[in-house]
C-alpha cells in the first residue's frame, strides 16, 4: 500500500511552474479578494500567496469589509478585468449572505477566471477544450498522474456530485477513458457500487463516507473532504485506518489532495498568463 504524498506532488508541480517563471524572465499576476473576515478563508488566501511568492508570480490581495456591496466587488472586479499586469483573478468563497456568488463569477472575465468556476469555462470543462483545469480535481489527476496509476478503461467512481468537485472530477476521469459512475446522497446501493470500483474519489464533506467493507482489495482511494473529528483534528471523508489495509494507493488528509489544489491554481494562473499576453 502507498500513501499518495500530496506535499511532494505539489511541491513538484510548483517548482516545475518557478523554473518555468524563472528561465523565460516572466511574471504571471494573481489577484485575490477577500470579503469579510471567514479564518477558513483568510488561511487559504494567506496559502495563495505564499504560493505566488514561491513561483515567482506578482501577488494582490484585496482585502474588503464584510459590508462590500455588489456594486463595489463588481466594480473592483471590471478593473481588474482590465489590468495587464493580472492574469488571473480568484474570488474568494464563501461570500457574505449579501453578495450573489453567481453575479460575482459572472463577472470575471473568463480569461482571467483560473478557479475555472465561470460558464464559459465549466461548458469548455464539459466539451474536453480547457482554458483552466477546475483545481480540485485538476490536483487528483495529478495525482493519479504522479503515482502512475491508470485510468483509461478502469471503473471511477466518484461520490458527491457538487458544480467545483464532483461533476468536474467525473468529467476529468470520462476524458480520461476511465468509465465513471457519479454517487450522491440519493445513491442506492453505493457499497455494491464502490465494491467495483478501481478508483473512488470521495468528496462529500461528511467523515466516514467510505468504510473497508466498501472497496476492493487493491483500490486507489483519493479523498477530498476537510473535516473536524470531534476534537477539532482535520479529517477526510474516508475511514483512513481501516480502508488503508485494502488500498493499493490511498491519500491522506491532511496532505493529499489539499496541497494540490492550490499547486494547479498556480498552473492555471501560469497558463492565463500564456493566454492573455500572446
Ligand atoms: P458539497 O457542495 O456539500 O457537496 C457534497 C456532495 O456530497 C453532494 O453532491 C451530496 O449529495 C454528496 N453527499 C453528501 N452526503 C453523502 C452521502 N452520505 N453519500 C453520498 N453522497 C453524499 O461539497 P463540496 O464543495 O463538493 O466539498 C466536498 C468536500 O471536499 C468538503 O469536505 C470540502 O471541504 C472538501 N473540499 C476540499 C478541497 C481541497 O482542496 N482539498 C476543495 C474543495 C472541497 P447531494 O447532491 O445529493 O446533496
Amino acid at each position: 500500500m502507498t500513501i499518495i504524498d500530496g506535499k511532494e506532488v505539489s511541491l513538484a508541480v510548483k517548482n516545475r511552474i518557478a523554473e518555468q517563471v524563472k528561465q523565460s524572465g516572466i511574471k504571471p499576476g494573481l489577484a485575490v479578494i477577500i470579503v469579510g473576515n471567514d479564518p477558513a478563508s483568510r488561511v487559504y488566501v494567506n496559502n495563495k500567496k505564499k504560493a505566488c511568492e514561491y513561483c515567482g508570480f506578482l501577488s494582490e490581495e484585496y482585502a474588503l469589509p464584510e459590508s462590500t456591496t455588489l456594486d463595489e466587488l463588481l466594480s473592483l472586479i471590471h478593473k481588474l478585468n482590465e489590468d495587464d499586469k493580472i492574469d488571473g483573478i480568484l474570488c474568494q468563497l464563501p461570500l457574505p449572505k449579501h453578495l450573489d456568488e453567481k453575479e460575482v463569477i459572472a463577472a470575471i472575465s473568463p480569461k482571467k477566471d483560473v478557479d475555472a468556476f465561470s460558464e464559459v469555462n465549466v461548458g469548455k470543462i464539459m466539451i474536453g477544450d480547457y482554458s483552466f483545469l477546475p483545481c480540485t480535481p485538476a490536483g487528483v489527476m495529478e495525482l493519479l498522474s504522479y503515482y502512475n496509476i491508470e485510468v483509461a478503461g478502469k471503473n471511477a467512481v466518484v461520490i458527491g456530485r457538487s458544480n467545483i468537485v464532483g461533476k468536474p472530477m467525473a468529467m476529468l476521469l470520462l476524458h480520461a477513458d476511465a468509465t465513471v459512475t457519479v454517487c450522491h446522497s440519493k445513491t442506492k446501493g453505493i457499497k455494491e457500487i464502490c465494491r467495483k470500483a478501481d478508483i473512488i474519489v470521495v468528496a462529500t464533506g461528511r467523515r466516514n463516507t467510505l468504510t473497508a467493507d466498501m472497496v476492493k482489495e487493491g483500490v486507489t482511494v483519493i479523498d477530498v473532504g476537510m473535516n473536524r473529528d470531534e476534537n477539532g483534528k482535520l479529517c477526510g471523508d474516508v475511514d483512513f485506518e481501516s480502508v488503508k489495509e485494502k488500498a493499493d494507493f490511498i491519500t491522506p488528509v491532511p496532505g493529499g489532495v489539499g496541497p494540490m489544489t492550490i499547486a494547479m491554481l498556480m498552473q492555471n494562473t501560469l497558463s492565463a498568463y500564456k493566454n492573455n499576453r500572446k
